[in-house]
């Protein structure tokens, strides 16, 4: 019983410090955290870029676009 409930306990920690990740992305970096074209590239440093991969044909769009992105014709929400 409490092997199971602290399993449920450090579920729901990682659940809440992915949550809390992902608000701080979404803080930093605005509407490319939630879009299946970006790339989040994570350097050995801990610096992280957002890369957009509609740069790669289409010149409209910056390979790293100055964030946090708040509006974005190109925006499609991701699925992952
Ligand atoms: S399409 Fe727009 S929102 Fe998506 S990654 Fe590129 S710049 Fe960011």
């Amino acid at each position: 019983m409490e092997r199971h409930a602290a399993r449920r306990f450090g579920e729901h920690n990682s659940h809440a410090k992915l949550a809390s990740v992902l608000s701080e992305d979404e803080e930093t970096a605005g509407l490319c955290a939630s879009c299946r074209h970006v790339r989040r590239v994570e350097s050995g440093r801990g610096s992280v870029f957002w890369l957009c991969r509609r740069a790669q044909d289409d010149p409209d769009y910056a390979r790293y676009p100055p964030i946090p992105v708040r509006q974005c014709a190109g925006w499609e929400v991701s699925e992952g």
